[in-house]
């Protein structure tokens, strides 16, 4: 078989661009959360999980998130 045929029977390789494998790292470090319409992201003094302001690809793997829903949970 040749080369050229043989490449063209192989299942496509996904591409992924920098900004998913970001927000998979993300994920799987447990820094945000997958929800319906969006990304949470923990609270750091309140503990609870809150909608992302943000979008995702702004924030660091370090983040450090306030919900700001009440004056403990501000920076
Ligand atoms: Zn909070």
């Amino acid at each position: 078989m040749d080369f050229s045929r043989w490449l063209n029977q192989q299942a496509p390789i996904p591409v992924q661009s920098d900004a998913d494998r970001h927000v998979q790292e993300l994920l799987d470090e447990d820094v945000l959360r997958d929800v319906q319409g969006g990304y949470e992201a923990m609270c750091c003094r309140c503990g609870e999980w809150r909608e992302l302001y943000c979008g995702p690809e702004e924030i660091d793997i370090d983040y450090v998130h306030y919900c700001g829903g009440s004056p403990r949970c501000c920076p």
